[in-house]
């Protein structure tokens, strides 16, 4: 039980990465506030709190995270936007922004005082190695907003390090999710486009939710105490080169 004792509040839990964390506290031990866009997709999520949260609602936002007062904050809500920078515009820019960056800012604006006065925390931001570590092909604005959530979580892991809270990004490569299936699809030829996210992984496959949740884990617990301000990469050798 690596996560008893310890309240944690998780972000887009409904599927994906986010589910996979979520599942992955409540078996440590964790009381798990699980929210999401969508609360339907929280059904199964057995004992855990519940309920619908749109992080681009920073009053919302703000109020849920006050009242969990969690230990561990998990913000892993974003959006995939493809394209070049010639395919996309203000909109689209300021939606990804929105998701994938000022949420976090907003959720990080609302925990981090009680994780102070209770004397510390972990906060765990998803990014992703494509942005400021590798760039992936149309990607622009993702890869934009992804970088944002590194330098994000760098600057308030530094201001918040004596306080006892520790603020780390989880740096996935390409990941079985719902999301990602959808992609595939959009792409036109689904085998062809599955082949060729695979093989941006050296290790010639896309990873799971599971092995994100398992680091998540990890950055949750106190095993990484030590561990603050740094991009986690997980991706198979994608960034090895
Ligand atoms: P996903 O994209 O399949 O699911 C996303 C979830 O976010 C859904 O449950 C959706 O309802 C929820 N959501 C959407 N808008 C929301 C909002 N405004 N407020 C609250 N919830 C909202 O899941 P995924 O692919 O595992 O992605 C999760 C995170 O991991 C994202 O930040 C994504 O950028 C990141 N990531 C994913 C991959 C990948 O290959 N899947 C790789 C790197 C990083």
């Amino acid at each position: 039980m690596r996560l008893k004792g310890k309240t944690a509040f998780v972000t887009a839990a409904g599927q994906g990465i986010g589910r996979a964390i979520a599942e992955a506290y409540l078996r440590e031990g964790a009381t798990v506030t699980a929210t999401d866009l969508k609360a339907d997709l929280l059904e199964g999520l057995d004992g855990a709190t519940c309920f619908a949260l749109d992080v681009t609602d920073k009053d919302a936002v703000t109020e849920a995270i006050r009242n969990a007062a969690p230990d561990v904050l998990v913000n892993c809500a974003g959006f995939v936007h493809g394209g070049t920078i010639l395919d996309a515009t203000d909109a689209d820019f300021d939606f990804a922004f929105t998701l994938n960056v000022r949420s976090q800012f907003h959720t990080m604006q609302a925990v981090l005082p009680g994780m102070i006065e209770r004397g510390g925390g972990s906060i765990v931001n998803i990014a992703s190695v494509a942005g400021s570590i590798v760039a992936a092909p149309n990607r622009c604005i993702y890869g934009a907003s992804k970088a944002a959530v590194i330098g994000l979580t760098k600057s308030v892991a530094l201001d918040f390090v004596t306080k006892g809270v520790r603020v780390n990004c989880i740096c996935p490569g390409t990941v079985d999710s719902p999301s990602l299936h959808d992609r595939l699809r959009a792409m036109g030829d689904y085998d062809e486009a599955r082949r060729a996210f695979e093989a941006r992984q050296p290790m010639g496959r896309i990873g799971t939710a599971e092995e994100i949740a398992h680091l998540a884990v990890y950055l949750g617990s106190d095993e990484s105490a030590f561990t603050t301000g740094q991009a986690h990469v997980i991706d198979g050798g994608w960034a090895v080169g």
